[in-house]
Order: C-alpha cells, then sequence, then structure tokens
C-alpha cells in the first residue's frame, strides 16, 4: 500500500520527483539526552526499508538524471551533512550491508580533532560532573548581557541537561561568529568537562567513504552562514573546501551543501553563483520539498527522517513529494 503510494507520487521519467533525506550523526547507541538523535539500530531498520522500497541512487547521478528527464520511480538519495566520525564508524557499515550508496557533506576545517561550537556546548554540558552550571558568571563576561540574564542551570538529570543545552544554544545562535566560538570554549571551561577530540571524521576516514564507493561533497572550511559573510570570504570557504577535499580523496568534488541550508536565510543567490563557479554541479539546501525536472541544480531541497515509524515517514515523504521545490 505504502509503496503504490510512494509510486504513484514518486513517478519517473520528465515528471519525476527526487527526494533527498539528510542525516547528521548516527550514534552507536541511543542517547539519552537526545532520544530522537538516530542511532544504530533505527538507522538499521530504515535502511532496510528504504531498500526495499526505494529507488536509492547516488546524488550525483539522481541529479543528472532528474534534469535529463530519466530519472527511475521512487528515486531517493542519502545524504550526511558536516563529517561525523560516526558517518564512517556507525553508517558506513550499515548502508553497506544494505547495498545503500550516500553523499557525506564534510566541513573540512573540522577535520582531525576539530569541534563544532554547538557540540562543544552539548559534550560539555553532557560531561560536566557539576550539578549546576552558571553562564551568567563566565569569565571576562563571555556571551554577553544574554548570558548574564541566564540564572544557574540545574544539571541534576538528563532532561535538566536537554533544557541546559537548548538555553545555552540559544543564546550563543545570536552571537556573532567569534563571540559564538569564545563563549561555547568559557562554558566549557566553566563546565570542567573532558571534552572530546573525536567526534569528526580523520582525514583517512574521509577517504575510507570514498574508497567504499560512497560520494564526497563540499561543505566550506568552517560551517558559516554564508549570508553573512563578505563575497571574498564566502568564496574562500567554498573553494578551500572543496579544493582539500579533492586533494585528499583525488577525485574531482561537484557537489555541494549549504551550511544550515536555508534559501534567503542563510544564503543568497549570489552564494549558488559562488558555488557554480567554484566548479560544483548541484547544490542542496535544507529547505523541504521533492526536486522536479524544472528545480533549480543549484537549490535541490532535502527533507529530514525523524519519524519512528516507517508509515509514518513514509506518509510524511508522500506529502514532501507533494511540496513544490521553492526556487
Ligand atoms: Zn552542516
Amino acid at each position: 500500500m505504502m509503496k503504490s503510494l510512494l509510486g504513484l507520487m514518486a513517478r519517473g521519467g520528465p515528471r519525476g520527483r527526487l527526494s533527498i533525506l539528510i542525516f547528521h550523526r548516527v550514534l552507536p547507541q541511543p542517547d539519552p539526552i537526545f532520544p530522537d538523535e538516530m542511532h544504530a539500530q533505527r538507522f538499521e531498520a530504515l535502511c532496510a526499508w528504504l531498500a526495499r522500497s526505494f529507488c536509492v541512487l547516488p546524488l550525483d547521478q539522481a541529479a543528472a538524471r532528474l534534469c535529463e528527464g530519466s530519472l527511475p520511480a521512487r528515486a531517493l538519495c542519502i545524504t550526511f551533512d558536516d563529517g561525523y566520525a560516526d558517518n564512517h564508524d556507525v553508517a558506513l557499515p550499515i548502508l553497506r550491508r544494505h547495498g545503500l550508496c550516500a553523499t557525506f557533506f564534510v566541513a573540512t576545517g573540522f577535520l582531525d580533532g576539530g569541534r563544532m561550537w554547538n557540540d562543544t556546548l552539548v559534550e560539555a554540558v553532557r560531561r560536566s560532573p557539576l550539578d549546576s552550571l552558571d553562564p551568567g558568571g563566565l569569565e571576562g563576561g563571555s556571551g554577553g548581557p544574554e548570558a548574564k540574564k541566564l540564572s544557574a542551570l540545574p544539571l541534576a538529570s538528563d532532561a535538566a541537561r536537554r533544557a541546559a543545552i537548548d538555553q545555552l544554544i540559544g543564546v550563543a545562535k545570536y552571537l556573532p561568529l567569534a563571540d559564538r566560538v569564545g563563549f561555547a570554549e568559557a562554558v566549557a571551561r566553566a563546565s570542567r568537562a573532558r571534552l572530546p577530540d573525536d567526534l569528526m571524521m580523520r582525514s583517512a576516514q574521509v577517504v575510507a567513504l570514498r574508497r567504499a564507493g560512497m560520494t564526497i561533497g563540499g561543505h566550506t572550511v568552517n560551517h558559516p552562514i554564508l549570508a553573512r559573510l563578505d563575497r571574498a570570504q564566502a568564496r574562500q570557504e567554498i573553494e578551500s573546501g572543496k579544493a582539500v577535499l579533492e586533494s585528499l580523496i583525488q577525485d574531482p568534488v561537484t557537489l555541494f551543501a549549504y551550511p544550515n541550508g536555508k534559501p534567503g536565510r542563510d544564503f543568497l543567490p549570489e552564494h549558488a553563483e559562488l558555488v557554480r563557479e567554484a566548479g560544483f554541479k548541484f547544490a542542496v539546501t535544507t529547505a523541504p520539498g521533492a526536486a522536479g525536472a524544472l528545480t533549480d541544480r543549484f537549490r535541490l531541497p532535502r527533507f529530514t527522517p525523524w519519524d519512528r515509524s516507517h508509515w509514518r515517514f513514509g506518509l510524511r515523504l508522500v506529502r514532501n513529494l507533494g511540496t513544490p521545490a521553492t526556487a
């Protein structure tokens, strides 16, 4: 029933529609602080269902066939953003078991021991030995007036730690980039947690993904919001990330994912132009929807799979297929 519904909505040929899924992490076990985060067991079941119900293609092939009007029915692509080490350690063996391919968009500045600011906050709170954390009292007033307004954050339970993380990320999000990193580091010091340096992939793991037949795509160097950079900085972020990946995998990198990825907010038409000029052939956003033959190939929409039941996920995917891509 679901398969025929999907077949009806996800036709092939000139009127073909392409569903592209976004993942970030695939944890080895469920996370008590973020119970909705994807983990190995859920990913295994999801991959088994995807392999049965869809024609899963490499994104570059699918996007080329979409433009030519020769997409197969129920076409779907799997993508991962940012470059987490669990993509290699946990997701790759599962994908291979089910004969699936995926594209991994890697921000090169975090390879080999780096950490994104949001993960610094998450891990500081998760691993803190303290019962409460006081962001109002951070050294040197890090975080500015917004952090000062926060009272001490209790850390006594998983739910409390989750609430503390949400509050800290809420403050950090609105700080300028340099202050945001400084704020995350000040919280990390105040938390007295030992932070991991193996959350993101090492260079060798990127190479291993490629050798296993997966596709590597560009995602800038430092994961900035492109719309907040000047043109030269944006160009540099887009081009350097591509060059680093190409020298690693010794192959052209033709796919790009915009950091954060909301059109008109996180990136602007001029950034799509820079991506094209850098030599990318296709780019993906985080706007919902399914791409059709007329969708701008530098604005292919994507879809986040978060439902626990395949039935609900299938229904949401059908609804997404009916959403026209916003240009
Ligand atoms: Zn990202």
